[in-house]
C-alpha cells in the first residue's frame, strides 16, 4: 500500500500545509463493525457476475499499485475465484520500493525485489496460478504516468472479461492513479471494472458521504478463502513488521491497520 514521501523541504510557507489524511490517526476497524450498514450492503457472488464465455474459462485482471494491494483489498476474492478454475491475470504497476523513503535499513534499499518476493509468495498462499504483469512505473510517480498507464492495461484487457482496480478515490495519489487509468481502459473496452478500496478503510468514517455506498457491494469470503486471505497477508513482513528500530522504519501496516483487512467479507464499488 505504501505511503507517499514527505515532500522535499522548501522555503517556509506561510500557509500551514494541508494535512494528509493517510498521516491522520485512522478510523479503528472497531468503528466499522459496529455499523450496520456495512453489513447491510448488497452481498454478491463473483462468480455469478461474471459474464457467459462459451467455451473457454473466464479470465479476470486485478491491477495493483504496489505488491500488497491486491491482497489487502482483494486477496479472499482471488481465493474464490481462482478455486472456481477462473483464470487471473495480476497486473503489478509498480515494486513498492518507496514504502519506506525515509528508513537507512538496509532492507529499504533492496524493497523492490522483497516485496516481488513477498507478493509471489501471497498469491501462492492464495492458491492462485495467477499469470503476473509488471509494468515498473516508479512508486509514488503513477499519476506520471497515467497516459501510457491508461494504453497498457487497455491491451491487457483485450481478453478478460472484468478488471478490478484500486479505488480512484482511494486518496492514495499512487492508487487514484491506477484507478483512474483502468477505468479509462475499461470503457475503452467496454469492460466492467469493480474498484476496491485500501486506505479508505483507515481515513473515511462509517456511512461517509465521501464514499460511494450507492454502488458498493459486499463479497462474502467462505473459510476456505477467508484463511487463505489471512496466511497472504502475513507474507508482507516488509510492510507488517518495522524494518529497524530508526525513525522512518516503522510498520506501514501494524495490527490496527490490517485488521481492516482481515474481515470475512470484501468490499467493491463496481
Ligand atoms: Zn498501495
Amino acid at each position: 500500500m505504501t505511503i507517499r514521501p514527505a515532500p522535499p523541504l522548501s522555503a517556509p510557507d506561510p500557509q500551514p500545509p494541508p494535512t494528509d489524511p493517510i498521516q491522520e490517526p485512522g478510523t479503528p476497524e472497531a468503528d466499522w463493525r459496529a455499523w450496520q450498514g456495512l453489513r447491510a450492503l448488497p452481498a454478491i457472488d463473483p462468480l455469478t457476475h461474471l459474464p457467459a464465455t462459451a467455451g473457454r474459462r473466464p479470465r479476470v485482471m486485478v491491477v495493483a499499485a504496489h505488491p500488497d494491494d491486491e491482497v489487502l483489498g482483494f486477496g479472499g476474492t482471488i481465493a474464490v475465484l481462482a478455486a472456481a478454475g477462473v483464470r487471473l491475470r495480476l497486473v503489478s504497476i509498480s515494486a513498492g520500493e518507496s514504502s519506506h523513503p525515509h528508513s537507512s535499513a538496509p532492507a529499504a534499499r533492496d524493497l523492490a525485489a522483497i516485496r516481488t518476493r513477498e507478493l509471489h509468495q501471497a498469491l501462492g498462499r492464495l492458491g492462485a496460478d495467477v499469470q503476473s504483469v509488471f509494468l515498473g512505473v516508479p512508486d509514488g510517480r503513477v499519476a506520471r504516468h497515467e497516459r501510457e498507464l491508461t494504453g497498457q492495461v487497455a491491451d491487457l484487457l483485450l481478453d478478460c472479461d472484468l478488471c478490478v482496480a484500486p479505488f480512484s478515490r482511494d486518496l492514495h495519489p499512487d492508487h487514484e492513479a491506477a484507478g483512474r487509468a483502468v477505468l479509462a481502459a475499461g470503457a475503452r473496452r467496454d469492460l466492467p471494472v469493480w474498484e476496491y478500496p485500501v486506505w479508505a478503510w483507515h481515513w473515511a468514517l462509517p456511512g461517509d458521504p465521501r464514499l460511494p455506498w450507492h454502488r458498493a457491494a459486499r463479497i462474502p469470503l467462505p473459510p476456505d478463502a477467508r484463511a487463505r486471505k489471512h496466511a497472504a497477508l502475513e507474507c508482507f513482513r516488509s510492510q507488517i513488521h518495522p524494518l529497524g528500530d530508526r525513525p522512518g522504519d516503522g510498520a506501514i501496516l501494524p495490527p490496527e491497520e490490517l485488521a481492516h483487512f482481515r474481515r470475512d467479507f470484501e468490499v467493491v464499488w463496481r
